[in-house]
């Protein structure tokens, strides 16, 4: 139901059910939306200010939070309780980040390996989805603030390693912060959906997303077709990004001042004037050959090309993931079509440069790394609003979904409650010698018949060129993209003769039409079930019978007198069965002409006989 509602700061009006985009990041987070009139998507920030906010949460005496540039100062002064990374403990237990406790500055519950982790400040307790949720609630208050209109429904963005549990408490996170996460999307996804790929439905393409933030690098290789996302691998290091630039340049200005790890460790001031400086100094070298500032009446320089000289090393680990990356996708450099940088650290020359010079191509960072994520996700809510296309909306499929195949069968390719979107493809065979054409039946619904389910298109797939029933390959695709649009193809492999339809799996079904055909199938299982193995069985003994003559005409002379004679009978046992509706039976029958046929069936190793025998028909 979209409401209307009045922009008190602007005057403007604009929907007041706005669902939100936010890139919920290890190192800075921000909320992004698509501008109601400019139908661009836009990160949202207070005035004179940047979008990002800063994943960091200090706790005062009282316990109370505070989220964002104000809790980083306290990063190194009061350790204890400001939590940094919440993101890296989503869904994690003690054992999972054992290895690098001492990364965490803050107090992680150690007592319990097994069970998820909990942070101590004082003497409170939070789980990292109270911790999350309290910067979600920060962004939550902050385009409330700036849209003048209550914000309570988002769409997150996660990494695309993320497992169940990790986006489910991603999802919690949201719930706590008093949102309904619409949906979870991988980062790089949001990312290529920031630069309209995926948005061409007509276009399929592989990507890869080159992602350096903060603390972590992230490499995805992403298949896109019709608009469906298909991460193909995923690569990384959860303990690289800039904050690592920002340390090698702490270190080269330790060395140059003479000061040790210890001095360090108990001079917290230092440590933090030390890494606010480096991170200074390099963002200062993404567009500037020296850095120098004063700094206790002396002064702290260093050249960009001492910083590449630094972090080269880092660098080459990322290409080393990338070439990983693309390993276990089974690709070349030469089959990624886009590369999409994402993440602050991209924004560092050298960085660019080496991944270009790794896929061979220009990279895209076009759309300012720190924000695409967020962009992207905007641009999902406002699919999900409705607000682009008039596409139905499902998370899951409500019935099954699948074709007709002989005897009037229903084979299911997409069960019920799938998730979407998803893409299943099945072969199926002809039925009859040369026969050149194909009909693609879609129905929806539970029963086994498909005269029980709902119709929902129909199509030919012509132009299968002749060839012996059984030997033409047809596949058979579901696609349902994010829109809970059904596309279906049907393509014969040997010829490359396809043909597709578009459907809206939903059009038209209210939830008590869905209900009423999910009551059916369940009243009419048992019966279905029945008449399903009943049908198979006398699909099946046609089949054979069709097959054994066939082979028969064509090879005589491989089949002696008696065996033609036993053959017959056989054969006419089955014709007889099949007239009656007994299952068993026919199989019986079926059984008995299988033993009489099979050793010279096997003599004659006919492709064509034993490709009917097996190939699925419609
Ligand atoms: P995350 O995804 O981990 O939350 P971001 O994508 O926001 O992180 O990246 C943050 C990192 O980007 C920080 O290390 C920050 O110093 C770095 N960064 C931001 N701007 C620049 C810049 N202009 N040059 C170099 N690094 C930058
Ligand atoms: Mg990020």
């Amino acid at each position: 139901m979209a409401k209307i509602g009045i922009n008190i700061a602007t005057g403007s009006l604009q929907q007041s059910e706005m669902i939100v985009g936010i890139d919920l990041g290890t190192t800075n987070s921000l909320v992004a939306i698509i501008h109601p009139e400019l139908k661009k998507p836009l990160a949202l920030k207070e005035h004179n200010t940047t979008s990002l906010v800063p994943s960091v949460i200090h706790f005062d005496e009282f316990a109370n939070p505070t989220v964002g540039e104000n809790a980083k100062l306290f990063l190194e002064t009061e350790p204890a309780n400001t939590i940094f990374s919440a993101k890296r403990l989503m869904g994690k237990s003690y054992n999972d980040i054992k290895q690098n406790a001492s990364f965490f500055t803050y107090k992680v519950i150690d007592t319990d390996d097994e069970k998820l982790v909990k942070v101590q400040v004082g003497n409170q307790f939070y789980s990292p989805i109270d911790l999350s949720s309290f910067i979600l609630k920060e962004l939550k208050v902050r385009a409330e603030h700036i849209l003048k209109t209550p914000v309570t429904k988002a769409v997150i963005t996660v990494p695309a390693y993320f497992n169940d549990a990790q986006r489910q408490a991603t999802r919690d996170a949201g719930k706590l912060a008093g949102l309904d996460v619409l949906r979870i999307v991988n980062e790089p996804t949001a990312a290529a959906l920031a630069y309209g790929l995926g948005l061409n439905k007509e276009v399929d393409t592989t990507i890869a997303v080159y992602d350096l933030g903060g603390g972590t690098f992230d490499i995805s290789i992403l298949k896109i077709t019709n608009g469906i996302f298909e991460v193909l691998s995923t690569n990384g290091d959860t303990y690289l990004g800039g904050d690592d630039f920002d340390r090698a340049i702490v270190k080269y200005w330790m060395e140059e001042f003479g000061i040790t790890d210890d001095e360090l460790k108990l001079n917290k001031e230092l440590a933090q004037g030390l890494r606010l400086r480096a991170e200074e100094a390099k963002k200062h070298l993404s567009n500037n050959e020296t850095f120098a500032v004063d700094w206790n009446g002396d002064k702290l320089t260093i050249t960009k090309e001492k910083l590449e000289e630094l972090i080269w090393p880092l660098i080459e680990k990322t290409l080393n993931c990338c070439n990983n990356a693309l390993k276990d996708a089974q690709l070349q450099v030469a089959d990624i079509e886009t590369v999409v940088m994402v993440g602050g650290s991209t924004r560092v020359p050298i960085v660019k440069n080496a991944v270009s010079r790794l896929f061979n191509q220009p990279v895209h960072d076009e759309v300012n790394p720190d924000e695409v994520v967020a962009l992207g996700a905007a641009v999902q809510a406002d699919i999900l609003a409705g607000n682009n296309k008039d596409f139905l909306l499902l998370d899951i499929t409500p019935l099954s979904l699948g074709i007709e195949t002989m005897g009037g069968l229903m084979d299911v390719l997409i069960p019920r409650n799938s998730k979407i979107p998803t893409k299943v493809g099945r072969q199926y065979t002809t039925q009859k010698d040369g026969q050149g054409s194909m009909r693609i039946a879609v129905f929806q619904g539970e029963r086994d018949l498909v005269k029980d389910n709902r119709k929902l298109a129909e199509f030919n797939l012509t132009g299968i060129p002749g060839m012996p029933a059984g030997l033409p390959k047809v596949e058979v695709s579901f696609l349902i993209n994010a829109d809970g649009i059904l596309v279906v193809k049907a393509k014969e492999l040997r010829s490359e003769v396809e043909q597709s339809i578009e459907v809206k799996p939903q059009y038209g079904l209210t939830d008590e039409d869905v209900e009423k055909m999910l009551l059916e199938s369940i009243n009419h299982a048992k019966d279905d079930i029945a008449l399903r193995a009943l049908i198979e069985a006398k699909t099946e003994g046609e089949q054979i019978l069709a097959a054994t003559e066939k082979f028969l005409t064509k090879n005589s002379n491989l089949v002696s007198q008696q065996e033609i004679l036993d053959t017959a009978q056989a054969m006419q046992n089955l014709q007889l069965a099949l007239t009656m509706d007994d299952k068993d039976l026919i199989q019986t029958k079926i059984e008995e002409l299988n033993e009489i046929s099979r050793p010279f069936a096997e003599r004659a190793m006919d492709a064509a006989v034993s490709g009917a025998l097996k190939g699925r028909m419609i």
